[in-house]
């Protein structure tokens, strides 16, 4: 059921919730008074998903450095959810951190290029593998921007996603297979009228029939997909399937977009650059610039001309692509910093060290507690999936996400010191995170599960 979750009793989910939730309220007079305080804020907070975190009250951040935090309460945090991937190489990195103090001087939005730009464009490009690139300021305006520019460049109107998928605010991506296995909107879109279906097909992740078929009229700009799924717990892909779905966009003549916002944790070249994907366009957002607003969106040598050719025919004024603050200095400083001293094979080897402890460590607290649950991995990302064998599409991602019993968790794992992501339990590796933070994460997680497990 909703609250139990394979395994576990919606008491002892309860219970669990009870008592951390009453810890957390009996310590924090501080950050109760901030919930008070922000009354000219939308629901108290600057951004409204903040209140669907498992506190109560929302978590006032003072501090944070590296992979720790510190609340307005003094507690401190070893943080594994590192804004959710954007601080995915520590907060505040120092050559980012210096970058931005010295760019800061000299200027931070001139919609010109600074001269770091023509730096950051060889360095994109030897790190990734495609030749042409462009900044934007988030991966979801990244990924808006490469949609349309796939459609221009090819001339179709309709796009692939596959179900279960995140890319971001991008309204045309929020469509599913509904339970009845027919696609529809999803339902909890808010303030879409629009019938995204109409443009928008959805298939099962590793479904390449299901692929081959919605490609078969020759009517689909673009495929976009995540190489690991990474929003609905994590989804790896099968044995052949990255090989088969780029043999099959490319026999239909559909772009490939691989969006490795998430799966950067796999190497310096991410996901692409460590299993040899081939996409068309690439786009990576989040901790490109090490937590500085800052997106990229490269392109084949192909990719660009015919964009660039639909660019070339159409007639003067505005694409309706790229906005004011994208490609500014401080974005070049900061992806620059990024790119040259902070995201290198160095600090990859420490974070899969770490992720690879994690992974042991996480992986045997379940089996001694006999929880039907398992780990999976993404380089320095690692997964607790409330199912006991790999997902392998959304479906079985959804079926396996058990709502309240994960805010439990998240919320007994943050009074004891350690915070996870939201909405499902995802935990990073950053090259500032230390072993110590590693055992104290093992640790928590071991005393969390044992009082759900009994
Ligand atoms: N792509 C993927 C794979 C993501 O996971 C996300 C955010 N979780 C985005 C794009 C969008 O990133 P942002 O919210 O920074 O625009």
């Amino acid at each position: 059921s909703f609250a139990e979750g394979p395994g576990v009793s919606p008491a002892r989910t309860a219970a669990l919730r009870a008592e951390a939730e009453a810890l957390y309220l009996g310590t924090r007079p501080n950050t109760r008074a901030a919930a008070e305080a922000a009354a000219h804020l939308l629901d108290g907070v600057p951004m409204h998903w903040m209140v669907d975190w498992s506190t109560p009250v929302p978590l006032v951040i003072r501090e944070a450095q590296g992979a720790r935090l510190v609340d307005a309460d003094g507690h401190g945090y070893d943080d594994f959810c590192l804004g959710d991937t954007a601080s995915l190489f520590g907060h505040g990195p120092a050559p980012v951190a210096e970058a931005l103090i010295a760019q800061a001087r000299r200027g931070l939005a001139t919609m010109l290029p600074s001269p770091d730009a023509a730096a950051v464009g060889d360095l994109l490009a030897a790190r990734f593998g495609l030749p042409f690139w462009q900044i934007a300021t988030t991966a979801t305006d990244a990924n808006r921007f490469a949609l349309r520019a796939a459609r221009a460049a090819t001339g179709r109107p309709r796009i692939l996603v596959f179900d279960g998928a995140y890319h971001g605010a991008v309204d045309e991506v929020f469509v599913e297979i509904g339970p009845d296995g027919r696609v529809r909107n999803r339902p909890a879109l808010i303030g879409e009228p629009r019938d995204l279906t109409v443009l928008t097909r959805v298939v099962p992740f590793n479904d390449l029939d299901a692929v081959e078929t919605a490609l078969a009229d020759n009517t689909v700009a673009c495929a976009i997909a995540e190489p690991v799924m990474t929003n609905c717990a994590m989804v790896l892909p099968q044995p052949g399937f990255h090989e088969g779905l780029r043999e099959i966009t490319r026999r239909h003549g559909t772009l490939l977009l691989i969006d490795e916002t998430h799966t950067l944790s796999t190497g310096p070249g991410g996901y692409t650059g460590a299993f040899g994907l081939h996409p068309d366009i690439f786009v990576v957002g989040k901790a490109i610039a090490g937590g500085v607003p800052a997106a990229v969106w490269g392109m084949s040598e192909e990719a660009a001309a015919r964009f660039g050719a639909a660019r070339r025919n159409r007639p003067d004024g505005h694409s309706g692509l790229g906005t004011t603050l994208s490609g500014s200095p401080l974005q070049l400083a900061a992806l620059r910093a990024t790119l040259e001293k902070v995201a290198t094979e160095d600090a990859y080897a420490h974070m899969n060290r770490l992720a690879d402890r994690m992974e042991a460590g996480l992986s045997q607290v379940l089996a001694s507690a006999g929880l039907p649950w398992h780990v999976a991995r993404c380089g320095a990302r690692v997964e607790v999936v409330r199912a006991p064998a790999p997902l392998t599409d959304g479906r079985q991602a959804k079926g396996a996400h058990y709502p309240a019993l994960e805010a439990a968790i998240h919320l007994a794992l943050l009074v004891r010191g350690v915070l996870i992501s939201p909405f499902h339990d995802m935990m990073l590796a950053s090259p500032a995170t230390g072993e110590d933070q590693v055992e104290r994460l093992i640790e928590a997680t071991r005393d969390v599960v044992r009082r759900l497990a009994g």
